[in-house]
Formats: C-alpha cells, sequence, structure tokens
C-alpha cells in the first residue's frame, strides 16, 4: 500500500514516519521548491507534463496535509485515485463562507460575521459591528496571513485594506476565555475517535502552545457532539480539527482544518495512538488505534529557529521535532513536546524559557 501526500512539509513528513511502522510506502508531491529533507520520494508539481499522472499511478490513495490546494488539481485526483478527506470537506474548508454555513447548518455557534467584497462594503459592515473586529480573506489564509484586526475607525482611513477586503468576511472579535481544538479520526465504517481537549495559546495569530493538561468535561461533550456533526455531514475519512472559542462556558467555532493539526502534535507523546497513525488507518481501511491520553504533554512551537539542541535536549522528559526548514522570522521550524505524568504548565514554561522568543 502507497499513500500519496500533496504537500511534502511537516504535518507530510510526521504522516509518513507514522505510517511506516504500519509497512506502508509514501510519496510526497511538492507544490513550492524542494524541501531541504525528505522521508519520501519527492514529485515535483508541473516538473513535467505527466507529473501529475506518474504521481497519481505511483500510489494507491492519496491524501493532502495543507486545505491550500487548488481544488480543481483534486478534482482531476479524484477522478482517478481515492482521495481522503473528500474534495467536498476541502472545498468547505477552503472557503470560510462555507465553513460558517455548515457550522449554522448543524447548529454549531460561530461568530457574527458579514461578507465582504470591497471597502465600501467594509464601511458598511463597519457600522454594525462594534470594534474590535478582524477582516479575514475568506480563502488561503494560515497562521495569521490574511487577517487583520482592527481596533478603530481610525485605521479604516489610515491603512489601504483594498487587496485584504476582496472576497472576505468581517468578524466580530470574540471575548473568549480561552481557545480549545477538538482533534478526532473517522475510518471507512463510520468509527470515529476523539482527542482530549487541547487547550491552545495563540499570538499573532500563531499557535504558541497547545496542551491536554486541562479537563473540561462540559466542553469535551459539546466539542465531540459538534466534530461529529461534522464528521457525518461531510462522511468524513481522516483527521480533524475544530478549533473554538470559549466564551461564558459555551463553544464558538472559528474554523476547521481537514487534516492533521498543530494543536494535535502533543498527541504524538501523549495518546496511545497519535492523530498521524489513526489519520493513516482512516484513509487505509484500517481499524483505529485508542485515542485517550496516557499521560500529560504540552507541545511548543519552535518559530523561527531551532534553539541549541544539546540544551534543549538536556531537559529529560522533552522530545524534540526539527523540520529541518530554512528559516524564517516567525516560521514554524519544529516542535518540542514535554510529557510526564504529572507536568504543569508554568513547570513547562520555565524550563523552556530561554527559548521561546515568538520572534527572532
Ligand atoms: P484564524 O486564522 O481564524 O484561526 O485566527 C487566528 C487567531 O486569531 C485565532 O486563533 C485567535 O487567537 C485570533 N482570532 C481570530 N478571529 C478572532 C475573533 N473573531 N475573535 C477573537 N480572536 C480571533
Amino acid at each position: 500500500m502507497k499513500i500519496g501526500i500533496l504537500g511534502a512539509g511537516q504535518l507530510a513528513k510526521m504522516l509518513a514516519l507514522a505510517g511506516y511502522p504500519l509497512g506502508i510506502e509514501f510519496a510526497f508531491y511538492a507544490f513550492g521548491p524542494e524541501p531541504k529533507s525528505s522521508v519520501a520520494p519527492i514529485w515535483r508539481h508541473q516538473a513535467n507534463a505527466n507529473t501529475l499522472q506518474d504521481f497519481m499511478h505511483s500510489v494507491d490513495v492519496i491524501t493532502y496535509e495543507t486545505e491550500n490546494i487548488d481544488s480543481a488539481l483534486l478534482a482531476i485526483i479524484a477522478e482517478n485515485k481515492p482521495v481522503f478527506p473528500s474534495l467536498e470537506a476541502l472545498l468547505t474548508s477552503q472557503d470560510r463562507l462555507q465553513e460558517k454555513a455548515l457550522f449554522e447548518k448543524l447548529d454549531i455557534p460561530t461568530t457574527h460575521y458579514i461578507p465582504i467584497d470591497s471597502v465600501a462594503e467594509l464601511t458598511q459592515a463597519a457600522q454594525q459591528l462594534s470594534y474590535p473586529f478582524f477582516i479575514k480573506q475568506r480563502s488561503g489564509g494560515y497562521d495569521g496571513k490574511g487577517q487583520q484586526k482592527i481596533d478603530h475607525a481610525e485605521q479604516l482611513q489610515q491603512q489601504d485594506l483594498s487587496g485584504l477586503c476582496k472576497a472576505a468576511i468581517v468578524e466580530a472579535a470574540v471575548p473568549f476565555t480561552q481557545e480549545v481544538s477538538m482533534v478526532a479520526t473517522r475510518d471507512q465504517k463510520g468509527t470515529i475517535v476523539y482527542y482530549d481537549l487541547s487547550v491552545n495559546q495563540h499570538q499573532q495569530g500563531i499557535l504558541v502552545y497547545a496542551h491536554n493538561l486541562e479537563k473540561h468535561p462540559a466542553l469535551t461533550a459539546m466539542a465531540r457532539h459538534y466534530m461529529q456533526q461534522v464528521l457525518m455531514a461531510l462522511d468524513y475519512v481522516g483527521t480533524l480539527a475544530i478549533e473554538f472559542f470559549v466564551c461564558e462556558n459555551q463553544l464558538i467555532a472559528n474554523e476547521m482544518s481537514p487534516r492533521v493539526h498543530n494543536s494535535g502534535h502533543w498527541t504524538m507523546q501523549a495518546a496511545v495512538t497519535c492523530q498521524f497513525e489513526n489519520h493513516i488507518r482512516a484513509i487505509t481501511g484500517l481499524p483505529l488505534g485508542a485515542s485517550h491520553s496516557y499521560q500529560q504533554a504540552v507541545m511548543f512551537n519552535l518559530l523561527g529557529k531551532i534553539p541549541e539542541k544539546a540544551q534543549l535536549l538536556s531537559i529529560p522528559n522533552l522530545h524534540l521535532y526539527d523540520y529541518q526548514k530554512t528559516a524564517r522570522a516567525k516560521r514554524k521550524m519544529g516542535h518540542v513536546i514535554i510529557a510526564d505524568a504529572k507536568i504543569s504548565l508554568s513547570g513547562c514554561q520555565a524550563q523552556l524559557a530561554p527559548w521561546l522568543e515568538l520572534s527572532t
């Protein structure tokens, strides 16, 4: 069995590393420049006229590590090979309007939003919202890109927002107390396994850390219910993440990602079967593994650079994942997971304090 993964970044790599012990082989289809390192053969998009055909014919099933891929390309692929998650799941998550329409259809609370297409429509929408609010492009954004927080009316005059306002939404800022996500996997028979609720901290739109340290039984039950609704509505196969704001003990859905997710990386060291392995099992028709946590874990993203490894690894219960990417300010270069039977967030932060600078 050989899986083709669209994308050749760290998520593709971690999927392959989780699949090799199961005797599964991999091929990556890269859209950008050749990555610095790879754990599977790489097919470069449009390297020649036959690349896509050759890639498709070399694999049995296809998945993707990013929702920022051309849906027309995925449609061609889906005519030739099984693709999981489905084209419908990709299309829904590619467009914030469609995503919100799905949440609303399923009675999942989501943020108050207004679609806009121009600065004039932004000005109109601003009159219906209080400050601050967010302008978000409907498609293509990630890690806080393609969106901007607007704190006061003068900002609308001072800044040229015409580019951002095309095919966008404005969204009320949610006065959340916490951000959390639910990651779950559904197999081809419809069985679903849910991971523990992940508590997430973002800074400037980028995930800084995520952990399973807090038990929130009521929120977990709510998140699982919403997750189940989405998985069933899309007849979803694979791992899915839904991010929520916690507001007055209720969940407000922010967005979903039809793939393994950064806020699920702690499952590599704390869940019986991690999100990557369960995604592989789901798309290859294998039964899913147990998803509950057997210990506590905090995942910290390494942004901008990989710190000195010997020093990092002198922390005994720390595991390092170096993506071997070219360094760029705030780029996700790797992550660490501190895992043990009992740990505290402040203890982990104190251990990592010298290295956890957001900007370099
Ligand atoms: P997103 O790309 O929509 O996931 O946004 C990235 C991050 O920006 C979120 O995880 C929040 O920390 C923040 N953010 C986005 N939208 C809102 C909102 N409507 N209210 C408050 N914070 C938000």
